[in-house]
């Protein structure tokens, strides 16, 4: 099956798999992946290397936005994969520490660091051919997407899910600290003033909690099939 020269926009709740089905998808049809959470989490590394996120999590606002120019968050194909850089530096391990996601909803409920964020995306999406993965791509970054999904699960599927994921890379949380971390990231992306985690009103909802991979790009297909008249 071939796809037209569309974008394709995955939101949805922490840890609902968005970025492994992007990634499937953008694999089967030759489209690019952009993770734009991975942009957030490389601002929110950056403010806690410089001193800029206090023991009480208050934010430097002030330091971070005049460094933010300095700042050159960017995704680079490697022998391993695409990875996240700062300048030359690759960033891909540190932006997924627990300690990044911690702080990394506060970090992106700040305006200008959405606008600095929303103009790196921009750029990626004018070629077309773009999966994006986030929490508020089809209905503020990419609003005129062609495809939307909203991707959810259960709390339970989400936390294991996670777990699993840090523990395979040397990390050692505990299952309250994957769970509190979760509710907190819901909480605070789904209320924040700008730019909310929400539905787009176009999106089509995709619940995961019981499907396979396998199933999950079979209901792509179906849903982009039936979008595009494609035959099979
Ligand atoms: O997708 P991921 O869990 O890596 O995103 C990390 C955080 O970045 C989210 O919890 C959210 O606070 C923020 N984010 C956002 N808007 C996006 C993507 C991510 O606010 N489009």
């Amino acid at each position: 099956m071939n796809l037209p020269d569309i974008i394709i926009a995955i939101d949805g709740y922490s840890s609902t798999g968005k970025s492994t089905v992007a990634k499937l998808i953008a694999k089967e049809y030759s489209f690019l992946y952009l993770d734009s959470g991975a942009m957030y989490r490389g601002v929110t590394l950056h403010a806690l290397e410089n001193g800029m996120i206090s023991a009480d999590g208050s934010i430097d606002e002030e330091r971070l936005k005049a460094s933010l120019d300095a700042l050159d968050i960017d995704f680079r194909a490697t022998e391993d994969g695409n990875k996240t850089f700062n300048g030359d530096r690759c960033i891909e391990k540190e932006i997924r520490t627990l300690e990044v996601s911690s702080h990394v909803s506060p970090v992106s409920a700040i305006p200008f660091v959405r606008e600095y964020v929303d103009s790196r995306l921009h750029s990626f999406g004018e070629r077309k051919r773009v999966v994006m993965d986030g929490r508020d791509i089809g209905t503020t970054v990419f609003p005129e997407a062609e495809v939307k999904i909203f991707m959810t699960a259960s709390t339970e599927v989400r936390a294991r899910r996670r777990y699993d994921e840090m523990v395979a890379k040397g990390e050692t949380p505990t299952m309250e600290e994957v769970v509190r971390n979760l509710e907190e990231r819901d909480y605070i992306d789904s209320h924040r003033e700008v730019s909310p985690l929400t539905r787009a009103a176009d999106a089509f909802v995709m619940d995961n909690s019981d499907m396979t991979l396998h199933e999950e790009l079979v209901w792509f297909q179906g849903l982009v099939m039936g979008r595009f008249g494609i035959l099979e």
